[in-house]
C-alpha cells in the first residue's frame, strides 16, 4: 500500500484533554493506555506525568522481528488559558511544534508528521478532514501573520479573537483530527483485508 509503514497502530492517539478530564495529568500520575480495533487489542503504552512532560514507555516489534523498547519524554508547552492559568500542549519530538494530540505506532508524533506519509491519497474522507483541520489552523496562523507557524500546530489565541470563538475552532479542529484518525484506521484495515496494492 502507498502509505508505507502505516498500520492500525499508526493511529493510536495520546490526548492531553482526555487525560486531564480523567484526572490523570497530576504530577507523577501513571496511566496505562490500551487501544483496540475491531475487538482486538492493537497496542498499549505506559504514560508517566513528569513536571516537564509525559514520559512514554512501550515497545514495538521491528521489521526484523526484534522487540524495540521506547522511553521518550514528550515535553509540555504552555499557552495562557481563558480564566488565568495555562493550557498544556504536547511538543512533537519530530517537528518541535505544540500539538493537541500525538499519534503513534512506532513513535508518537503529531498528525502532520504522520499525515505527510499519506499525502498522495488526497481524495478520501480522512484526507478531507485533515485539510479542513489545516484550514482552521491556517486561519489562526494568518491572524498571527504566520509567526506562529514554526512553533504551533494550532496557534495560541490571537489577541483580537474572542475566547469563545477560539474554543469553538479548537473543538472543530479536534473533531476533524479524530475523523482523520478513524478514517485512516478504516483505510488501513480495508487494505490489510483486501491484500497489498
Ligand atoms: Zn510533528
Amino acid at each position: 500500500m502507498r502509505c508505507g509503514a502505516a498500520t492500525c497502530e499508526s493511529f493510536h492517539s495520546i490526548d492531553l484533554a482526555w487525560l486531564g478530564q480523567r484526572g490523570r495529568l497530576k504530577p507523577w500520575h501513571s496511566t496505562k493506555l490500551t487501544w483496540s480495533w475491531g475487538g482486538e487489542k492493537t497496542g498499549s503504552i505506559n504514560i508517566l506525568v513528569q513536571p516537564d512532560g509525559l514520559r512514554l514507555r512501550y515497545s514495538f516489534t521491528a521489521d526484523n522481528g526484534e522487540k524495540v523498547g521506547v522511553n521518550e519524554l514528550v515535553p509540555f508547552m504552555y499557552t495562557p488559558a481563558q480564566f488565568g492559568g495555562r493550557r498544556h500542549w504536547l511538543k512533537c519530538i519530530k517537528c518541535g511544534r505544540g500539538c493537541r494530540k500525538l499519534y503513534g505506532g512506532r513513535y508518537f508524533r503529531c498528525r502532520q508528521c504522520h499525515g505527510l506519509k499519506c499525502a498522495s491519497q488526497s481524495e478520501d474522507p480522512a484526507q478531507r478532514a485533515m485539510h479542513r483541520a489545516d484550514r482552521i489552523a491556517n486561519r489562526l496562523h494568518d491572524m498571527w501573520k504566520g509567526t506562529t507557524r514554526a512553533d504551533w500546530e494550532f496557534p495560541p489565541k490571537p489577541p483580537r479573537m474572542r475566547w469563545s470563538t477560539y474554543q469553538r475552532l479548537l473543538d472543530q479542529y479536534d473533531e476533524l483530527q479524530d475523523r482523520w484518525a478513524i478514517g485512516m484506521m478504516g483505510m488501513v484495515s480495508r487494505f490489510s483485508a483486501g491484500g497489498a496494492r
